[in-house]
């Protein structure tokens, strides 16, 4: 096997140029960071550090954080166990068991909906995958937890974890369905808001 020359690269013979070099850059980098300090904590200068959690954070309407599952009115879970958040999610973090609703009205509804939400990437997907808003992204940013943890968010958490205060009405109307092109057409108790991606 021949042997492979590669060429060095050439010796920097000027020690006092690259020393020089060396602490101007340093210098200037904390002639930096301490005129910052300084000027934070002689108040000049307003710190973007929030003392969390003593300060809470706000973020703006769209913020994408913790999901929660909506009601009808009379307070059962909005969903209908269609798939469509499971199919729609990149992460492939939804995992739904349908089962046959008990009244006639009703088709089905998920016996489980669980979301592993380690695996969730928060890009709110599943509610705009949702036909009957049933799945939501809502306000709710605290996240934190350790090793013992149950990461996997289960259809009671999702529907009625304390802070949601009994749960979330669905702003849809309780007699719309899943759409179709028929009802989408000619359809007049569709609201104009419902669904606007859907009005052609
Ligand atoms: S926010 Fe995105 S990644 Fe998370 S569950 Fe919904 S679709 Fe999946
Ligand atoms: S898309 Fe909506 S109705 Fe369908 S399974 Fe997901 S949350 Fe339920």
């Amino acid at each position: 096997m021949g042997v492979i020359k590669v060429a060095l690269p050439p010796d920097d013979k000027n020690l006092f140029q690259m020393a020089y070099g060396y602490f101007v850059t340093i210098s200037s980098g904390m002639f930096k960071t301490w005129s910052i300090f300084w000027k934070q904590i002689t108040k000049q200068e307003k710190s973007n550090t929030l003392e969390w959690p003593e300060q809470p954070a706000t973020y703006s309407d769209r913020f994408k954080g913790k999901h929660f599952l909506t009601k009808r009115e009379d307070g059962q879970i909005r969903c209908t166990a269609c798939f469509l958040c499971a199919t729609a999610c990149p992460a492939q973090c939804i995992h739904i068991e349908a089962g046959e609703h008990p009244t006639n009205e009703i088709e089905k509804f998920p016996v489980r909906f669980e979301i592993d939400i380690l695996r969730c990437v928060f890009c709110g997907f599943c509610e705009e995958a949702c036909p009957v808003d049933a799945i939501r992204l809502g306000p709710e940013y605290v996240m934190a937890g350790g090793a013992g943890e149950k990461w996997v968010y289960t259809k009671d958490y999702l529907a009625d974890r304390s802070e949601l205060n009994g749960g979330i009405v669905s702003v849809k109307v309780e007699n719309t369905k899943h759409y179709t092109v028929d009802t989408d057409l000619h359809g007049d108790n569709l609201l104009a808001t419902d669904a606007p991606h859907m009005h052609h």
